[in-house]
């Protein structure tokens, strides 16, 4: 099959990149492995709930994300409520000095050299309870390993995060999926073409001539083409489950950067047991719990969608502490996640595993589609990103969170801002 432009991965940076082009009036086809598109954003509804299972969070107000909820006419909330924290067998409220951030605030200014997050706090020590706050909160943040995550790429984040408002939360009220659901909508209706259940295996590519031989509904097809956008994870470049032959530089670049492994679930409860608990000097603020940090538990993080009504909690844990739950079946997760929950709040776990409905989770990590969460920068990485998003030959232009150049690695708006910048890469040239 012939066309002007291929586009593979319909997630959110390859279906914001197809449906640009296509409305420029360009011949498109965007190939897709899975039966659905929006890659790791991937809603799932039960029981009145909306439940996220990839991404979950707008955060801040970047402007790409925004203009298209406003142009999708998707209706958003803003988390708010109480934020507490189980420590040393008590809940209690959350201590504003216990933030990670001032340490994270001073490598704004991107302090040479650049170095691993471990090594800068062994030069810059903290009190234990901030020190393992600071790694929970990094770790779990960019679901990285604060041995290896480096300082410089830290520090342009934090900075990237304040220039949007990235502490404020927003969710989508009818969930995520929505807006790659509007976008594919977009991209057929400007003429493209999407191929689902079309699992690319090989690309061969001289300058301005693309042949992908794939498999569609496991049959092989051979798609031709001028130029590729290749919108594939980081974890897939990095697992060579795709071959390019000649092999470009950039994915010299992509074995740089890491990818991070995160473990979510969310329980659904038959009611929202923990506002309920007798006696309790924090029944307000639990019924209005939006986050609860327990660093010394597993998971560490849990929040509720409030202040929608709902009866669920989701589970987080980022970085190499997710490697305790990598196998776990959600029967599992469910079994361990009640005995903490019993710990935090004074229950027995057996009376909290009678409340529960269901456990839903993904495993983005063994997921052949993603082998990961979301991608994060090692020291001395961070010019990485910046040449993954050169073109070859002008005939590869790679796309997706990994290659975002601002700051906003591992996001949906840094994955958005990656579609545009390689649609006008390609639209520029033709110019
Ligand atoms: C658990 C979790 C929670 C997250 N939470 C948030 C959050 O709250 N807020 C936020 O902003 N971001 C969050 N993220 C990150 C966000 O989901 C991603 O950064 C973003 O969705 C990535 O988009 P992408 O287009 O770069 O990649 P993807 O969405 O992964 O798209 C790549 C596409 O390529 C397809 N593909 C893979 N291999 C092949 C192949 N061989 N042939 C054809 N197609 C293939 C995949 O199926 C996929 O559809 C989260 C991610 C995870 C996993």
């Amino acid at each position: 099959m012939q066309s002007d432009i291929l586009i593979i991965g319909a997630g959110i940076s390859g279906l914001t990149a197809a449906r640009t082009l296509a409305e420029a009036g360009r011949r498109v086809i965007l190939l897709e492995a899975s039966n659905r598109v929006g890659g790791r954003i991937h809603t799932i509804r039960e029981a009145n709930e909306i439940i996220e299972l990839g991404a979950e969070f707008v955060h801040g107000k970047p402007p790409e994300l925004w203009s298209l909820i406003e142009e999708a006419n998707l209706e958003t909330y803003e988390l708010d409520g109480t934020m507490l924290t189980f420590e040393d067998g008590r809940l209690q409220s959350r201590d504003e000095e216990q933030e990670a951030t001032p340490i994270l605030d001073k490598l704004e200014s991107l302090p040479e050299p650049d170095q691993t997050f471990a090594d800068y706090l062994a030069q810059h020590p903290l009190p234990e309870d901030q020190r393992r706050a600071t790694i929970g909160y990094v770790e779990g943040f960019n679901a990285a390993d604060h041995r290896i995550i480096g300082t410089q790429s830290l520090g342009l984040q934090q900075a990237a995060e304040e220039a949007i408002e990235g502490d404020r939360l927003f969710r989508i009220r009818d969930g995520y999926d929505r807006l790659p659901q509007f976008l594919a909508q977009k991209f057929t209706e400007a003429g493209g073409t999407l191929h689902l259940n079309t699992l690319v295996e090989r690309i061969d590519w001289t300058p301005n001539h693309v042949r992908i031989e794939a498999h569609q509904n496991a049959q092989p097809i051979t798609f031709e083409t001028a130029k590729a956008v290749i919108t594939l994870p980081l974890g897939v470049l990095q697992q060579n489950s795709v071959t390019f032959t000649p092999t470009p530089d950039v994915l010299h670049e992509a074995n740089r950067l890491r990818m991070g492994n995160a473990r979510r679930f969310t329980l659904v409860f038959r009611e929202k047991f923990w506002a309920n608990l007798k006696p309790s000097t924090l029944s307000q603020k639990l019924e209005a719990l939006s986050f609860l940090l327990s660093f010394a538990s597993m998971p560490p993080v849990w929040w509720t969608p409030h202040p929608t009504p709902s009866n669920t909690l989701t589970g987080w844990v980022g970085g190499p502490r997710s490697a305790a739950f990598a196998n776990f079946t959600p029967n599992q997760l469910a079994e361990a996640a009640c005995k903490t929950l019993a710990q935090i709040f004074s229950l027995d776990a057996t009376d909290i595993r009678s409340q529960l409905i269901s456990c839903h989770t993904h495993d983005w990590q063994h997921d052949a589609l993603s082998h990961g969460a979301y991608s994060y920068i090692a020291a001395g990485a961070l010019d990485a990103p910046s040449k993954m998003a050169i073109p070859a030959d002008n005939t590869l232009y790679f796309a997706g969170e990994h290659t975002d150049t601002t700051g906003h690695w591992g996001t949906v708006h840094a994955a958005i801002r990656s579609g545009q910048r390689a649609a006008q890469q390609i639209l520029d040239q033709a110019t």
